[in-house]
């Protein structure tokens, strides 16, 4: 991409409304526009990087067995009526009613309707287990919405529901799941620690959030500090095997946010160099509920025995359009964002110091020319502005490299690589600057 065709409406000013780093960057670096409270334009730079991350987010679903469908944002309000969660959530959900007067709601989740789905399609036993998820624009009418993304009223939520025959098999599904987020937030170069959660209004007994640590966290969390350097499982994880003990391994250790902390039991169960107390920002959410929804919306399968089953359930929610804040919050300086090179929206910027002097337009060219070929999606910094203005857009937006090319270098043969993150300058060759870029994007493993 041309810069000058590009579409980067960049601020000079902070909006003073925005209260943390990812909110600030994000408006200083033209990713999104607010319309109302909690509600945002995805502007090209910001959709770019939320595309990244649901496909992230999609592949490791895929890899864990899960399979891709769509319900839509609207849905009827008997449904929820038939679950009796119609009245009980309260404010948050957006209430519509159609022209002929039917109720109807804008989605704060779909456990309703899955099982609906559900329900009128499977009847016996031998077609489980079934995990089905969507990516599906939500929308929760919060009191505070706030930090930009972070909180928003209309925000895109991957969300998963699994159905088995008894509790043995959802916990079987529940791994999955456990297992699959902690490959999916190591991709995008995030810690996440899962944490003993409540069920809150979804209900149920077993559930973990999962939270990245940020000064700029809603959670507060109290963990064993062991657990933030465990590593994720690993992408060559067989998920049809037991995947119990690596579980086990995650969930021995104590970890729980401020709703579930019990200061006794951290004392008592962590030595205290390792007891970490910190802020946190839930990335993901899974629960298994059990017969919460089949019960009293009727989604029984024929078992082995020839009796009918209630389902046994579980969802599991990944906080798509929250995550793109989540990872500013993990990933950034004063000068601007660091993005892990699994979620950047471009992989390079090609710098041009002199636009118009025939060398230095000739080189970026053939620089922007072999890195499109080699899958990198560069950023062609091509405007007339000075190397200034250049410099602090290019840290500003946060693209992992820069390939800075002005008449001085060429003249030695040689531009100047960046490392955005460590700041480390290399000079190289225009081909050998190819080369090397085009080397650290060829291991992205986690
Ligand atoms: P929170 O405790 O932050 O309000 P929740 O428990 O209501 O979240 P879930 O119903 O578990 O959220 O939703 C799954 C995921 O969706 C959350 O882990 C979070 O990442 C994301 N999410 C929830 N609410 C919002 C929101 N208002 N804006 C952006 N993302 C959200
Ligand atoms: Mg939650």
């Amino acid at each position: 991409m041309r810069l000058s065709r590009y579409f980067l409406p960049l601020l000079k000013e902070t909006p003073a409304s925005a209260e943390i780093a990812s909110h600030r960057f994000m408006l200083r670096a033209g990713m999104v526009k607010q319309h109302s409270a909690g509600i945002y334009s995805w502007l090209p730079l910001g959709y770019k990087v939320m595309r990244k991350i649901e496909q992230i987010v999609r592949e490791e679903q895929n890899r864990a067995g899960a399979v891709e469908m769509l319900m839509p944002t609207i849905q009827p309000a008997e449904l929820w009526r038939e679950s009796d969660r119609y009245d009980d959530y309260g404010k948050e959900m957006l209430r519509i009613t159609d022209r002929s007067g039917r109720e109807l709601l804008y989605g704060p989740t779909n456990e309703e309707m899955l099982t609906d789905v559900f329900r009128t399609f499977v009847r016996s036993y031998k077609e489980l287990p079934q995990l089905l998820y969507h990516i599906q624009w939500k929308f929760r009418d919060e009191v505070r919405p706030r930090f930009g993304v972070m909180r928003g009223r209309e925000f895109l939520m991957k969300d998963a529901y699994s159905f088995d025959i008894d509790m043995d098999a959802a916990v079987v599904s529940y791994n999955k799941m456990f297992i699959a987020y902690l490959n999916t937030f190591a991709r995008m170069g995030l810690k996440a620690v899962p944490m003993r959660a409540d069920t809150g209004p979804i209900g149920g007994d077993l559930s973990h959030e999962f939270l990245i640590l940020a000064d700029t966290g809603e959670s507060e969390v109290f963990c064993h500090a062991d657990l933030v350097d465990m590593p994720a499982p690993g992408l060559d994880v067989d998920f049809e095997t037991d995947l119990q003990s690596l579980v086990d391994e995650r969930t021995s250790l104590y970890a729980r946010t401020d709703e579930m902390h019990d200061k006794a039991a951290f004392e008592a169960e962590v030595p205290e160099d390792k007891r970490l107390t910190a802020r946190g920002i839930e990335v993901g959410h899974i629960f298994c509920f059990g017969d919460k929804y089949s019960k009293s919306m009727g989604a029984k399968v024929m078992g082995p025995d020839g009796r009918e089953h209630f389902a046994q359930m579980g969802s599991y929610g990944v906080g798509v359009s929250r995550l793109v804040g989540g990872i500013i919050e993990a990933s950034h300086d004063e000068a601007g964002i660091i993005w892990p090179k699994s979620v950047a929206p471009f992989g390079a910027g090609i710098l041009n110091l002199r636009v118009g002097d025939e060398a230095c337009d000739k080189v970026c060219e053939d620089i922007y020319s072999k890195l499109g070929t080699a899958g990198i999606d560069p950023l062609y910094d091509d405007k007339p502005d000075r190397g200034g203005v250049k410099f602090s857009r290019m840290d500003l937006i946060g693209l992992p490299y820069q390939i800075i090319v002005g008449p001085r270098g060429l003249k030695d043969g040689i531009v100047e690589v960046k490392d955005r993150k460590t700041g480390e300058r290399q000079n190289l060759s225009p081909d050998a600057a190819v080369k090397f870029i085009t080397a650290q994007f060829a291991d992205m493993s986690i």
